[in-house]
């Protein structure tokens, strides 16, 4: 029987972008969401509409979502993985950068469920899987917007879970320790930049394709059994 859609945000690099690579490989039609779509297409994969999409603009998420169904059939599951990382000290950092981060990390996720969820309750089936951060758990020195987007993505994830749980829909949070990806390159202060680069080498960053797993191992569990959250990270990481 063929796979249902799959919808990945953010999967132009790092973990959305090997998120896509393995749903892709469990035979999955997927739509990719980004604002490069040439890294969306150079992904190469099968059945694979991608998107040019800002996903803080909701109504073009939700025309992308349209499309991809009236292509492929309804969106089993949406993985809200755009999102943005700029630390900084609060004291100076430019006030854009924060409003940035809870425009992608924060409005922007609950546009895409928004786009997807009506058609979920409607089918009594689906699955939301929002990521997170360890950021989401404890704090870090430099990361006060980050974290608070961050722990609002963890206690959304939370409520959404138990307001979609009687529509038969799951939600589940994923909150990775650090990975080896872009996320720290838009980072504008070059200071903090260069300490957090050796603290991750010192507490082991992850690859991307750990956490790809996790997200399909949350969704690939029969549809009664909701993974509510999985937080995991390099076995040094403090
Ligand atoms: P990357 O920077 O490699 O990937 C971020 C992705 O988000 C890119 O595909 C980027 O696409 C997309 N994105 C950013 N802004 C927008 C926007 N306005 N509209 C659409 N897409 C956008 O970092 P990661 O893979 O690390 O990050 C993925 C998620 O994982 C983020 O939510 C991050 O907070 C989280 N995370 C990462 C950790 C890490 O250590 N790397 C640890 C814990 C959580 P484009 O620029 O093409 O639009």
């Amino acid at each position: 029987m063929a796979k249902p859609l799959i919808v990945i945000t953010g999967a132009s690099s790092g973990i959305g972008a090997a998120t896509a690579r393995l749903l892709s490989a469990q035979g999955h039609p997927l739509l990719l969401l980004a604002r490069r779509v040439d890294r969306l297409e150079a992904l190469g994969l099968p059945d694979a509409l991608c998107r040019k999409v800002d996903i803080t603009d909701r109504a073009a998420v939700a025309a992308a979502v349209e499309e991809a169904e009236a292509r492929y059939g309804p969106v089993d599951a949406l993985v809200n993985n755009a999102g943005v990382m700029l630390l900084g000290r609060i004291a100076d950092q430019d006030p854009d950068e924060w409003d940035r981060m809870f425009d992608v990390n924060v409005k922007g996720l609950l546009g895409g469920v928004r786009a997807v969820l009506p058609g979920m309750i409607g089918r009594e089936r689906g699955t939301i899987v929002n990521i997170g951060s360890v950021a989401g758990r404890k704090t870090f020195p430099n990361h006060t917007a980050y974290v608070g987007t961050k722990f609002a993505v963890h206690a959304m994830s939370e409520n959404l879970r138990e307001e979609v749980a009687p529509h038969g829909v799951r939600v589940t949070v994923i909150g990775p320790g650090a990975v080896e990806t872009e996320l720290l390159s838009h980072t504008t202060d070059d200071g903090i930049k260069a300490g957090y680069e050796e603290w991750k080498k010192e507490n082991a960053a992850l690859a991307p394709e750990v956490v790809a797993q996790a997200v399909l191992y949350a969704y690939g569990q029969p549809q009664e059994v909701c993974i509510r959250e999985i937080v995991l990270a390099g076995t040094r990481q403090q």
